[in-house]
């Protein structure tokens, strides 16, 4: 099949999110905010036309980038083909181990950073892939839609504060860096964007399957936001009592008449480890 074509560069696909960014303000601020330095290893998902990635192969020693679309993958690789510094994995990056490709081709890098002008439709799954299944990110510096940027930082008793807030807390400290108009992209999008970064914490509270059942209550914690948590959390585990958790409410001084989002990551801890150290 004969490739579309527009000014010389494939037609932007909008089944895979593609905005491509062309502010070189933006660009610089991005690769600024990454803080690479001569031994960091870049991960970059969604190389695109690689206007994100010709900037950064300026200062970064190694970049190992994924592209789901076959057509950007053929201009990428005649656009660095000169490069063994870029790495370029032609696959849907959710169906790829990260921990297993940074194994392979950034092996004794310490300092690894994902940077990203994210593909806005998977922007959760690939947060939560790489919170819940990578160990050796550092940090993340991505492009986001404004309306996930603002859930991923925002405080408790706002209305954008729900599981992924909690969630994120939990694993990293989120800050949103600055705004981005959609007018920075080719095709305009139809919604803002912001550009967040995200440091991990290496030391978490849980092992991995106790993390995975934490994530699971804080969601149903979350489940109906017009209900309390109490009634939340009576539908999602009916074998907890009522009076048990009124008891684990009052023991962490969280009025019985809370919702979740009112509640910091300390106090989904505190009930969590209340309620499997009491479960029949
Ligand atoms: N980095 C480029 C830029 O800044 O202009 C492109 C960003 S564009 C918003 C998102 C890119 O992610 C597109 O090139 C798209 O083809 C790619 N993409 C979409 N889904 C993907 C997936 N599942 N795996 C890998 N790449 C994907």
């Amino acid at each position: 099949m004969k490739t579309e074509t527009k000014g010389g560069y494939p037609r932007a696909k909008k089944r895979f999110g593609q905005n491509f960014l062309s502010d070189g303000n933006v660009l610089e601020k991005i690769v600024t905010s990454a803080r690479i330095t001569p031994d960091t290893g870049v991960i970059e998902i969604g190389s695109g036309t690689g206007y994100l990635t010709e900037r950064l192969l300026r200062v970064a020693p190694c970049i190992l980038a994924y592209e789901i679309d076959r057509d950007l993958v053929k201009l990428l690789k005649a656009r660095f083909s000169d490069l063994n510094r870029f790495i370029l994995i032609p696959e849907d990056v959710l169906k790829r181990n990260l921990e297993t490709d940074i194994k392979e081709h950034l092996s004794g890098v310490d300092d690894i950073v994902l940077v990203s002008n994210l593909p806005y439709y998977i922007t959760t799954p690939i947060l939560m892939m790489v919170l819940e299944k990578t160990r050796s990110i550092q940090r993340m510096v991505m492009m986001m839609q404004l309306e996930v940027a603002r859930r991923i930082t925002s405080e408790p008793g706002t209305k954008d504060y729900g599981a992924l807030s909690v969630i994120i807390r939990y694993i990293a400290d989120a800050k949103l860096l600055f705004k981005v108009s959609r007018n920075a992209f080719r095709p305009v999008p139809d919604v803002d964007s912001a550009v967040v970064s995200i440091e991990i914490r290496r030391e978490r509270p849980l092992e991995a399957e106790a993390q995975a059942e934490f994530f699971h209550f804080v969601h149903q914690a979350f489940a109906h936001r017009r209900k309390t948590l109490m009634n939340n959390m009576l539908s999602a585990y009916p074998t907890w009592e009522r009076k048990d958790i009124e008891q684990a409410m009052q023991t962490h001084e969280i009025p019985l008449s809370a919702r979740a989002e009112t509640l910091e990551l300390q106090a989904f801890l505190d009930l969590y480890f209340y309620y499997t150290n009491t479960r029949h």
